[in-house]
């Protein structure tokens, strides 16, 4: 049935045996800088990579200061405490993300609160949440909480799937009246912007992730993006053990985490941020090829960047008419050797999360019964 899809896609990657989801691209100075670190013993978690990547990711995204993290998790985990959320406090998220957000909330002992995703960027919807808070919630002494289950809603984490950005400003401004804090998850929309301004940098803090099959890749790592300095400053204390500086005691004056990103690690960010603008045009390019060719295919659509947004495009996806379409175009393409894979299986569908509240989820299961993400490397 999707023989003309297969054979464009394989053609597009250069007519492999098997074509790829996604995979990393190193094609400049990783090598080098990894050399460095070696040859000069700083490997681990002190070196000048990692005040070099934190630096250049603040130039990058126009942050006032970014702080590495050993991975987009543990990103998350501590923006979730920056913004203050506590054992028992609700945090309002989408169900259709990957499941490294709602572990993060989990860690804290706090309880997701599934809300709708829009039609038109595959991420928290503000309406959904103005509508959920408008129903559920009230504000006492200057917090929200839910009027059902007395918990206080303390903070709000929309996702930009897939590089998409979220209607940010309307959800920033939503939470603002509410006095619930925005942490944005933007592990997958590095390069990605909304009106310019790069995702992440809306609220309190944004989280990014380098994992492998990300945009650009630290092997394992992740960012922690601010606007305030001094959070940012404090962020940097809380995930280096919160070690009083010194030239030889050891004081800490927090429980702090050992959330370092190592400099080898570090070396080899520095090594491919220096070509993440490439990679994204890249990534554009061939996300303009395939808008192009699904125009001409009948019951595939083609997800593009919303309206406003400039979009990294870091995995493309295609909604399929139903669930069976989606199915059997899964079974054929990952038969024919070329590799898609289903939108994640919702998370209030696992074992985990299936008591948390949800909101009706209507255009969240629409989304999960139809959308299958297609090759997307970079092609250099
Ligand atoms: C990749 C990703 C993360 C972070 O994952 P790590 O592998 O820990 O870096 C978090 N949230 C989303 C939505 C992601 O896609």
């Amino acid at each position: 049935m999707y023989e003309k899809t297969i054979a464009f896609i394989k053609e597009l990657y250069g007519n492999q045996d098997f074509t790829p989801l996604s995979v990393p691209k190193f094609v400049g100075n990783e090598k080098k800088y990894l050399e460095e670190c070696i040859d000069t013993t700083f490997v681990s978690s002190v070196g000048k990579f990692v005040d070099r990547f934190e630096d250049d990711i603040a130039r990058y995204t126009g942050a006032k200061k970014a702080v590495v993290c050993v991975n987009g998790t543990a990103a998350l985990h501590m923006a979730l405490m920056l913004a203050g959320v506590e054992r028992d406090d609700e945090v309002l998220t989408q169900a259709l993300t990957f499941i490294a957000t709602c572990n993060a909330i989990s860690y804290i002992g706090a309880h997701q609160v599934f809300l709708d995703v829009d039609k038109s960027t595959m991420g928290l919807s503000p309406d959904a949440v103005k509508a959920w808070l408008v129903k559920n919630a009230e504000i006492r002494d200057g917090q929200c909480f839910n009027k059902n289950t007395g918990r206080r809603v303390k903070a709000c984490v929309p996702m930009h799937t897939f590089g998409h950005p979220v209607r940010i400003e309307e959800l920033a401004n939503i939470c603002n009246e509410y006095r619930i804090e925005l942490v944005e998850d933007a592990a997958e929309s590095i390069g990605s912007k909304y009106k310019g301004k790069h995702t992440g940098l809306f609220g309190k803090v944004g989280a990014l992730s380098f994992n492998g099959n990300k945009t650009i890749t630290t092997g394992g790592g992740g960012m922690l993006l601010f606007m305030d300095e001094e959070l940012g400053a404090f962020a940097k204390h809380l995930t280096t053990q919160a070690k009083v500086p010194h030239r030889w005691e050891f004081r800490h004056d927090y429980v702090g985490y050992n959330y370092r990103m190592p400099n080898i690690n570090a070396a080899v960010g520095c090594a491919q941020l220096e070509h993440l603008d490439e990679f994204i045009a890249d990534k554009r390019a061939t996300a303009a090829e395939y808008v192009s060719f699904f125009k001409g295919i009948d019951g595939i659509e083609f997800f593009v960047e919303p309206e406003n947004c400039f979009s990294n495009y870091w995995l493309n996806a295609v909604v399929l008419r139903d669930k069976k379409a989606q199915q059997t175009f899964l079974q054929e393409t990952n038969d024919n050797g070329v590799m898609t894979r289903p939108i994640w299986e919702l998370m209030n569908r696992l074992p985990m999360f299936e008591k948390c509240e949800t909101d009706g989820l209507v255009n969240t299961q629409w989304f999960a019964d139809r959308v299958v993400n297609i090759p997307s490397s970079v092609r250099l």
